[in-house]
């Protein structure tokens, strides 16, 4: 059996903790707030048991802050707990989102020896990556990160980068693009940094979603132009790929965003990463009965304004793609129905130069 709703967790083992002290990072805010725990073992226990309790297949994103802080024992331990499960014929997998910056042989051992794969958060040449992924003192961290992830590849679990783009790259796409194919790095998510509200100089990076989408199309055009199979860019993949018929999709394009869920050090559960921790999105505990979980009343009402949304948009060329977007970006407020017109205007213009270069290659 296996339930849609709160099925694909995204774990913070230590919170918004972090080694690192980017300039855009989204969850400074927390960390001002000085929400340091780290996930005890009972907790641990208790989110794997949840997940694989009543699914077949389940995928376990561990997430920061820096996850590896936790430290290697917590991701002995959470190997146990899931060998447990697995003797029992369950197919787990384990993604992990790091900074690089931590990475040992015993790390690469650990992650190797399980089939953890491995992403990375790399925003480009060194000239864009040191202005914003910085150490406290301001040093920048590309050379340790770059350390890291040949780490990874020489045990073949690097599964790609995630660039931040943001006003210090955001007019580069060439040279982010070259740059990534250049070092060999082909599996590819490009994250608008945004304006979440919080403290720090996330404000002053963040970019709008004109220029985030004049960026995505001119990747795009790089992407044809380079014609090489293994270059995959997560968006762009997607895109095309329901274009042609298929079905391989980013999680903005599914529509189903009550699947995903944020797990903190303390078992509470969120919505997704991207939303902020507040209220609204709060779900539950990861210490209850996952039915309990299930019908709680946010996540209802969540789960309600999604389909609302959906509907709202139904009449719309691109729906087939789209279904109203990322549930956290593009409304104005959580239970708004409407996407804001700025948001909307853009996803059109992407997918409209999309199709229209597919259809000149005679794809479609
Ligand atoms: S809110 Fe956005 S990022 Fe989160 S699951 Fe939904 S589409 Fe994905
Ligand atoms: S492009 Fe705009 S109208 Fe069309 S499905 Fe997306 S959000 Fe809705």
């Amino acid at each position: 059996m296996s339930h849609q709703l709160i099925s694909v967790p995204i774990i913070k083992p230590v919170d918004a903790l972090c080694n690192l002290s980017c300039s855009y990072c989204y969850v400074s805010g927390l960390r001002d707030c000085n929400v340091k725990n780290r996930m005890q073992p009972e907790i641990l226990k208790a989110v794997i048991d949840f997940f694989c309790h009543d699914q077949d297949d389940v995928e376990f994103i561990w997430h920061g802050g820096e996850p590896l802080l936790a430290g290697l024992c917590f991701y002995q331990k959470a190997v146990e707990l899931q060998y447990v499960w697995r003797q029992k014929g369950k197919r787990i997998e384990n993604f992990i989102q790091t900074n690089a910056t931590l990475l040992t042989t015993e790390w690469i051992r650990l992650f190797a020896g399980n089939n953890f794969l491995v992403g990375v958060s790399l925003d480009g040449p060194k000239e864009f990556h040191d202005q914003v992924r910085r150490y406290s003192d301001k040093k920048g961290s590309y050379d340790d990160v770059m350390e890291g992830i040949n780490l990874l590849r020489n045990e073949g679990i690097f599964n790609g980068v995630i660039c931040g783009i943001s006003a210090i790259n955001h007019e580069f796409p060439r040279e982010i693009f070259n740059f990534f194919l250049e070092k060999g790095m082909k599996k590819l998510k490009f994250a608008r940094v945004k304006d979440t509200g919080d403290c720090g100089d996330v404000s002053s990076l963040a970019i709008s979603p004109t220029q985030y989408t004049d960026f995505m199309i001119a990747i795009f055009d790089l992407w044809l132009e380079a014609d090489d199979q293994e270059v995959e860019i997560r968006d762009i993949q997607s895109v095309v790929d329901l274009m042609l018929g298929g079905n391989k999709r980013e999680c903005i394009y599914t529509g189903q965003c009550g699947r995903f869920a944020t797990i903190y050090s303390d078992g509470s559960i969120y919505g997704c990463d991207s939303f902020s921790k507040t209220d609204a999105v709060y779900f539950g505990s990861i210490l209850d009965e996952p039915a309990i979980v299930r019908s709680n009343s946010n996540l209802r009402i969540f789960q309600e304004t999604i389909r609302k949304r959906r509907s709202y948009c139904h009449n719309c060329n691109w729906h087939f793609i789209c279904k109203g977007g990322c549930a956290s970006d593009g409304y104005e407020r959580l239970d708004s129905i409407e996407p804001l017109d700025d948001a909307c205007k853009n996803r059109k213009r992407y997918f409209e130069h999309i199709s229209t270069k597919i259809r000149s290659y005679g794809l479609m």
